[in-house]
């Protein structure tokens, strides 16, 4: 009986990894912003609002992300001048290769 429970846990395991690889969830893009390890986003997000309010979308945009046009970790700046709307798809074929 033990047996048959270790396909379901390595199923259940990989389904949690597919889960939290989604950054896309999240109006703003954390994959251009990762800089580290960790993932994790150590910066305000002024820059950002300052660019929503600038193209009249505050609130953000359904269907939208916000992304880096030259990505952080590839030495872009965390200002409204590098940042762009892409598309949900467009955003996905972007960062493809990562
Ligand atoms: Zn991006």
């Amino acid at each position: 009986m033990r047996l048959f429970l270790v396909p379901v846990i390595i199923m259940f395991l990989q389904s949690c990894s597919t889960t939290s690889n989604n950054h896309h969830s999240s109006v703003y893009c954390n994959t251009c912003a990762r800089s580290s390890n960790d993932g994790s986003i150590h910066r305000d997000i002024t820059a950002k609002k300052a660019f929503m309010r600038q193209t009249d979308y505050p609130n953000g945009r359904p269907g939208y992300v916000v992304d880096h046009i030259i990505p952080l970790y590839k030495g872009g700046e965390d200002t409204p001048e590098n940042m762009q709307w892409l598309t949900v798809g467009q955003h996905k074929e972007k960062h493809r290769d990562l």
